[in-house]
């Protein structure tokens, strides 16, 4: 595994301590959280930090390729450390947003190209639901 501090080299990002820690964060979690859920989670670490160094943290990354950016409806967007291609369902009823690793957009992308004649550079894929949390309530 290639360390934070290498990646940030390689990319030819400053390491600062909040960057690392919003990065940092996005590795240790699946649940896809908002600029605001990273904000408020690393509050007691770094209160100085402010919304803003969040986003601008967040901006860069997708920038360069290291967290991918979900845009997941109504302005409301979603980050993912996870930059390979992969489909989403997000819970219309409490906004969670899982990974779908049944369904192959690989194999997606094939059967579209086939069907439209095109060469599929990139495609998106949400899902939208009710989640079992929100189910049972
Ligand atoms: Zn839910
Ligand atoms: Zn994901």
């Amino acid at each position: 595994m290639k360390s934070i501090t290498d990646t940030f080299k390689e990319k030819k990002l400053k390491l600062t301590p909040q960057r690392i820690a919003v990065y940092k964060y996005l590795k240790s979690t699946k649940e896809h959280p908002s600029a605001e859920t990273i904000y408020r989670t690393l509050q007691p670490d770094f209160p100085t930090m402010s919304l803003a160094t969040v986003y601008k943290a967040l901006n860069t990354f997708v920038e360069v390729g290291l967290v991918q950016e979900l845009n997941v409806g109504e302005g409301n967007f979603r980050y993912d450390s996870n930059v390979h291609s992969h489909p989403h369902i997000q819970c219309i009823t409490c906004g969670k947003v899982d990974d779908i690793d049944l369904v192959s957009l690989t194999e997606l992308n094939n059967k579209v190209s086939e069907f439209t004649d095109y060469t599929i550079l990139s495609n998106k894929v949400y899902f939208y639901g009710i989640c079992k949390d929100c189910k049972s309530n």
